[in-house]
């Protein structure tokens, strides 16, 4: 059977890449996969965070996933920090990964910074607490942005050495399935606004560097004015998009928007100076966005109801998630498990 997992922090505000890389598909699989989306709070405060603003910060996840097409009698939707089995199973992945696994990602190295030694031991350890997300659900497909494919592969690399340290568990050889990425698709890898070699992000210092779901009209054409190009022309073919990743990003968001190829893109605006560009884009981005932002605003109004979803969903997640964990604390041989 499938199952697809998969999570957003309750950080910051939700942006295009968000929704393009990841909000856009989870509507689409629940028609006929069995979906848990997790509001992943715990992966939330690896970085510093503000207490007053975290559950309000929840809820306005909550608020896109079903404004993007999410439907609560179909998915589950449901916050992190409800369902013990993340942060129990993580333990006992911590004690499966290797350091050197870990070691490698580079999402850690982004994040940390300069200064890696003042980082949370949490922040080091994400992508092992993402694992245990996944497979705390049995989970089999992964809908992602591009940035998390490297952690897709830690995940998998989990799954395995468990399935093997404890040698076909229970006489199933894939105790744990090897999760799948699902990162098809434009908008897999949306750049921010400013440079073109950066992924749009929520935790980017500048507001300017991305596109909020909750952007108003003007706010979205201003920023897609100020957004950074170079001297030339839009060019005519996507061979010549080599070497301008801020053109190409461009290109590639009018493209997801449009439900159109980049070089559909460039044939309607082969040699076009940018200032028309942008403006035919910021039209298409405007279009697109208006009707989830004003989805957005109506969900958030009734916050009641969202925490009654989130209620529902996280008791569902803990009765799909606790045979797993039952399962899993027998397989390592804890005194009371058997
Ligand atoms: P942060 O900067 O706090 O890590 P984020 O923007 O990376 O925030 P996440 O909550 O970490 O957002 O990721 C949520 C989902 O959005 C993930 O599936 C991730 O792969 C996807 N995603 C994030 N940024 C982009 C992007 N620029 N393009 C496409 N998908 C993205
Ligand atoms: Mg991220």
């Amino acid at each position: 059977p499938e199952r697809v997992f998969s999570g957003v922090q309750p950080t910051g505000s939700l942006h295009l890449g968000n929704y393009l890389g990841a909000l856009k598909k989870f509507a689409r699989l629940q028609h006929d996969h069995e979906c848990v989306y997790c509001i992943v709070d715990l992966h939330a405060i690896t970085l510093p965070q503000d207490p007053s603003k975290l559950a309000d910060q929840t809820r306005h996840i909550a608020a896109a996933f079903l404004a993007a097409g999410v439907e609560p009698d179909k998915a589950l939707v449901y916050a992190q920090s409800a369902v013990p089995a993340h942060t129990e199973l993580a333990w006992y992945f911590n004690c499966v990964a290797r350091m050197g696994w870990v070691q490698r990602m580079t999402q850690f190295k982004d994040k940390s910074g300069k200064n890696a030694e003042a980082a949370s031991v949490g922040l080091f350890t994400y992508p092992v607490l993402q694992a245990a997300d996944i497979l705390a659900f049995k989970a089999t497909h992964v809908p992602v942005g591009e940035d998390q494919k490297q952690h897709l592969e830690l995940s998998r690399d989990i799954a395995a050495k468990f399935n093997h340290d404890f040698g076909a568990p229970q006489g199933q050889p894939n105790f744990f399935p090897l999760p799948e990425p699902l990162i098809d698709g434009p908008g897999a890898r949306v750049m921010s606004l400013r440079d073109g070699t950066k992924k749009m992000s929520k935790s980017d210092p500048s507001d300017a560097s991305r596109i909020n779901l909750t952007d108003d009209a003007t706010v979205i054409a201003k920023k897609i004015r100020k957004a950074k190009t170079d001297t030339g022309h839009v060019p005519g073919t996507v061979e010549e998009l080599d070497g301008r990743p801020d053109i190409a990003n461009l290109v590639g968001i009018y493209a997801a928007l449009a439900d159109i190829s980049d070089a559909d893109v460039l044939a309607q605006h082969d040699g076009s100076q940018f200032g028309p560009f942008k403006s035919a884009l910021a039209d298409v981005a405007v279009e697109a966005l208006r009707p989830v932002s004003d989805l957005m605003r109506r969900y958030l109004a009734d916050p009641d109801e969202l925490d009654r979803i989130l209620a529902r969903s996280a008791d569902a997640a803990r009765t799909i998630s606790e045979p797993i964990l039952t399962d899993v604390r027998q397989i390592i041989g804890f005194h009371g498990s058997q």
